[in-house]
Order: C-alpha cells, then structure tokens, then sequence
C-alpha cells in the first residue's frame, strides 16, 4: 500500500505525544526529529523535509499549543495542517473554460501512464461532470501509442481524434479542436508523444502545440513510483512548458510517498488527480486533506 512506511512511522511518532498534558520544547524536538526521518525515509525532497520540520517545529512550541489543555492533540494538529499544506491546500479543480472546447493537453514521459491517464480523464469528464469529451492522439512516433488511445476511445464509447502519423501533431491538434467546435465536444484532451528522456525536441513540440490555442490545462502525468525523479521530471517540464497541475499515476502501488509531498511545495502546481489502478474508472481528484489524514491514520 502506498505510504505504508511514512504512515507507520508517522503514527507511532504521533501516538508518543498524543495525550500528553504537557509538551514541552524537547518533546517537540524528539518528534521532528522522528518526523525528518520518517520523511526521508520516503523519499521526500530534502529541502522540503527541513521546510516542513521548521514550520512545524516554530507553530509547535508557540504559546497557544503550550497553553492549551491538549497541547498533544494541538501539535498533532499542526502536523496535520502542515501535511495538508504540503500538498497544496484545498482540492485543485479542472479549470474549464467558460467558451468551449476546454482544451488540455496531456504530457510526460514514456511509461508513466498518460495514454491511460487520457483515457480515465475522459472517462471522468463524461461520468462525474457531465462533459462531452474528445481524445485527440497526437503521438506521431508511436503508432502503437495512437492504437492503444483508439482501443481506449472503443471501450469507453468516447471518440478519439486521430490523422495518423504522417501529420505533424500541431496540425493534429489543430484540427482536432475545429472538429470539437463543429460537433460539440466541450473538452479536448490531447495525449502528445511521450519519451524516454526529457529533450529539448519534445520540448519544442510541446511548446508548439500549446501555441496553436492556449491550453486550459497542461498536465503532466509522472508515476508516483518513481519518487524523486518523478519530482524532477515535474520541475523540468515545468521549466520548460510550464505545467498547470500534475496527476500522479500507480498510487495503488506501494510507492513511499516522496513524489506526492514533494511536487507541489518544488514546482508549486497542484497535484490535480491521482490514479489508482489500471482500469478507466480508477482515478480520483486529490484531495490534500483526506491524503493527509489517511497518512495519519
Ligand atoms: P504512457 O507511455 O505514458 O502513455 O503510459 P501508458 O498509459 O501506456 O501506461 C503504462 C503502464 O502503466 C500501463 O501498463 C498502464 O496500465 C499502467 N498504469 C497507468 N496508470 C496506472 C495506475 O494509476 N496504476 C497502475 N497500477 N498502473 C497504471
């Protein structure tokens, strides 16, 4: 299970000052400096870890946490709010636009799950929010990559938009949101090609295909199990692109939890969507606060 370790080690840290009717600056101490641990342990960004252990640390031995009647239960608190934080606050929705066809665009590195991703996003679009949308396959390199869209498209009953591999993927895109004009799909999802590595002609791609029409929303999709590379690859598209949130794919799988603390406080765009499993239902909405709580048990 995902963050099983940090939980763990997080609860039990947590469970030592819990009903304490006194806490005082060496207990706060002692928990951060479990805390730091248990944090590196998974695989938090270290600037991160010694932000986070700071804030919490200066709110956990201010003067309304000593005086209160719960001052364990306060700092658990403090904790739990700094978690929230860390992963960005309130809930980020999709920004849609208010003259249709929304347009998002999918990006991210070969294998972290954005064919699938296009797909469960789509998916969602139609189920929970009353949309009509169309997958667009603009992976030019890869026809297998256009395939397994279609296939996606065919089990879902959702359209995909697709002129081969022959045309230049600004053109696909193009005249994938004319069509979504003149048939009515208020959402355009693009799946653009993926890589193996970051390079300066994805970069570029991508840079034109978002000069076509300004996106509503560039996602890019990492899989969580990749930990701090994940964080980097966010920081690096980020740079280059600019991103307007991130879904973090294979958080059913036991990944440690670095990337999913780390990606908001390092490239500061919101972790918009989590994906759970491989089937096209399995992706939810973040939600920083029932994150944090789960890892709080
Ligand atoms: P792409 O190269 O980025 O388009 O990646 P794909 O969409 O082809 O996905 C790569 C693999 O990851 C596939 O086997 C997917 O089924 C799997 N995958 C994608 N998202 C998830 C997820 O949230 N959980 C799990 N367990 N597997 C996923």
């Amino acid at each position: 299970m995902a963050f099983e370790g940090l939980s763990e080690r997080l609860q039990s840290t947590i469970q030592k000052i819990k009903g304490k009717g006194k806490v005082t600056e060496a207990d706060v101490k002692q928990m951060m400096r479990e805390v730091r641990l248990a944090l590196i342990e998974a695989d938090v960004n270290l600037k991160v870890v010694k932000d986070f252990v700071k804030r919490v640390s200066e709110r956990a031995v201010g003067a309304e946490v000593m005086k209160s009647l719960t001052p364990g239960q306060q700092v658990i608190k403090i904790v739990k709010d700094e978690l929230t934080e860390l992963m960005g606050g309130e809930h980020s929705q999709i920004k849609f636009n208010p003259k249709p066809p929304t347009v998002i665009m999918m990006v991210g590195l070969q294998g972290a799950g954005k064919t699938t991703t296009s797909g469960k996003l789509a998916n969602l679009l139609r189920k929970k929010y009353n949309r009509k949308p169309l997958l667009v396959a603009a992976d030019v390199y890869r026809p297998a990559a256009i395939k397994q869209l279609e296939t996606l498209g065919k089990q879902l009953a959702i359209p995909v938009f697709s002129l081969g591999t022959d045309v230049s993927p600004v053109k696909i895109a193009e005249e994938a949101i004319e069509h979504a004009k003149k048939e009515h799909y208020d959402v355009v999802i693009i799946d653009t090609a993926g890589r193996l590595h970051i390079d300066e002609e994805l970069m570029d791609e991508l840079k034109n295909i978002r000069a076509i029409k300004e996106p509503d929303e560039v996602f890019l999709v990492v899989d969580a199990m990749t930990g701090q590379d994940a964080v980097n690859v966010a920081q690096s598209f980020n740079e280059a692109i600019g991103i307007t949130g991130v879904i973090l794919t294979k958080l059913d799988g036991d990944t440690r939890g670095g990337a999913a603390l780390s990606i908001r406080a390092v490239t500061e765009k919101p972790i918009k969507f989590v994906g759970m499993g491989e089937k096209m239902d399995a992706l939810e909405p973040f939600h920083p606060e029932r994150m944090a709580s789960r890892i709080l048990g």
